[in-house]
């Protein structure tokens, strides 16, 4: 752990395992209330001068952070995939993503603006300036065990906030790793400080505790909804970045090799395990089979393995989610889904592989329709006609990420003011950048993060009025 900047280790351990050989890796020193409290106290006494401190100077520190990230890039990257399974040239590029918001967030700091508003009286003077909340706890997961911790102490750092950071359990290894950078960058003592351990001991001292002000969290829904609970008691600010059911929808007249290419990005990196992850695919019905036939093809050719090596798909990240996947997949048989690829656990391997899998003949009493699977599993549910397609897609409860395939530009823009998800991607798979707002709606979450809007999260507004003469 790392609190006031101090490396601190304790007599508890917890091993560190690695999902695509099940070896252990390491073991960490684990901590609970106590050390959440010393951390939560480092923050709050170096807030008083970091959160005064002139942007430029935030920046300049933000600036050596990303220096020390990038100097250490092929460490950190190695360190995802041998913790949480992923490809190794997806690791780098979540490396470079989360090296990316420190660099967005270096120039962002220097420009908190505020603004002046006419006044109704002569002698007054209207005007709101933008200060940082106080000190903010991080909560997050381990799908991005490097670019979620930078995606939120950024613009935190940024807006003059301090932090207190909790990692998954499963990737201590890459959050040691960012504040080993963080450390080599030289910020002040207390500016961000990490903890690692049980999060039932550690969690209530951060949302209870009333020196936290904020609290910001990446993970399922039912462990968001119970921390805005928590939280509420000391009234503290919440941004939630909670489970997705992604919904990628391909019309007729679309390109569908492009479209064949975006599912196979959208829903195996990371073998699945993303909030943005595809969840069901919607074919229009004069393509369904066409573009099931075309992506089974090219899903069976993905090669599965462990992610240091030169492979497509790596490991789940534990033996649940193997089950979840499971669970989805015969649900959809029993219920006559077909399976053209995949189906099952990939038992060639010791780890929690999962073979790529497409299914056909989705329909929405299955649980894929349902639930998000978090695994390499494709159901195609087909639709007949634009009109229909938003009430199908829509979901009662998620609305985190929607894409759409069309040539058709006009519909693309109909679909935009449709979708009820908080990103759209059209034609465009991969619409994620560090300047623009990421976020949900309904239960996937609230506030943002990245771009101006993912400051905002770390800015109270003031609002004065001076009155002369
Ligand atoms: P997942 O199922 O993907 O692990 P979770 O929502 O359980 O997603 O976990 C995301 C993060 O939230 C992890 O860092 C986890 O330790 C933490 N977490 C889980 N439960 C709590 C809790 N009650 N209080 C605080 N943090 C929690």
């Amino acid at each position: 752990m790392y609190i006031n900047g101090q490396w601190i280790t304790t007599n508890e351990k917890m091993d560190v395992i690695n999902p695509a050989t099940l070896e252990k890796i390491a073991d960490v020193s684990i901590g609970g209330r106590q050390e959440t409290k010393h951390a939560i106290a480092s923050a709050k006494s170096a807030f008083s001068s970091w959160g005064t401190a002139p942007g430029t100077k935030r920046s300049h520190y933000l600036a050596n952070t990303a220096q020390q990230l990038r100097r250490n890039r092929n460490e950190l990257a190695e360190t995802i995939t041998t913790e949480m399974g992923k490809p190794l040239s997806d690791a780098k590029r979540e490396v470079e993503s989360a090296i990316d918001y420190v660099e967005w967030y270096a120039e962002e700091a220097k420009r908190i603006y505020g603004e002046v508003i006419p006044a109704s009286h002569e002698n007054k003077h209207l005007m709101v300036i933008q200060q940082p909340i106080g000190v903010a706890a991080a909560i997050t997961p381990w799908n991005f065990p490097v670019s979620m911790i930078t995606r939120k102490i950024a613009p935190a750092l940024a807006a003059g906030c301090t932090v207190v950071l909790k990692p998954a359990p499963s990737t201590p290894l890459s959050a040691i790793k960012v504040f080993e950078c963080f450390h080599a960058a030289e910020l002040p003592k207390g500016v961000v400080n990490l903890v690692i351990g049980p999060a039932k001991e550690i969690g209530p001292e951060l949302t209870g505790n009333p020196d936290v002000r904020k609290i910001t969290f990446t993970g399922s829904t039912a462990v968001g909804k119970k921390l805005m609970r928590d939280a509420a008691d000391t009234v503290k600010k919440v941004s939630m970045e909670l489970g997705g059911h992604a919904p990628f929808i391909v019309f007729e007249d679309a390109d569908l090799d492009e479209a064949v290419k975006g599912i196979l990005a959208t829903k195996f990196k990371a073998a699945g395990q993303t909030c943005i992850s595809t969840n069901r695919i919607f074919a229009e019905k004069n393509i369904a089979e066409k573009l099931g036939k075309k992506l089974a093809e090219q899903a069976a050719q993905l090669k599965v393995g462990n992610g240091l090596e030169d492979v497509d798909v790596g490991p789940l990240i534990n033996e649940s989610a193997v089950a979840k996947a499971d669970s989805h997949v015969k649900d959809a048989v029993s219920q006559n889904g077909e399976v053209l690829c995949g189906g099952k656990p990939y038992s060639k391997l010791n780890g929690y592989f999962y073979e790529p899998t497409v299914i056909t003949g989705a329909h929405k009493e299955m649980k894929i329709a349902n639930e998000e699977t978090f695994g390499p599993v494709a159901p195609i549910f087909t639709f007949e006609e634009e009109e229909e397609i938003a009430a199908m897609v829509n979901h009662e409860q998620y609305g985190l990420a929607a894409y759409c395939f069309t040539k058709d530009l006009s519909r693309g823009y109909r679909m935009m003011n449709q979708l009820e998800y908080g990103i759209v991607g059209i034609n465009d798979p991969a619409p994620i950048v560090a300047q623009a707002p990421f976020g949900g709606i309904k239960e996937s979450g609230m506030g943002k993060e990245g771009g101006t809007s993912g400051l905002k999260e770390y800015l109270e507004e003031k609002y004065v009025s001076i009155k002369t003469g």
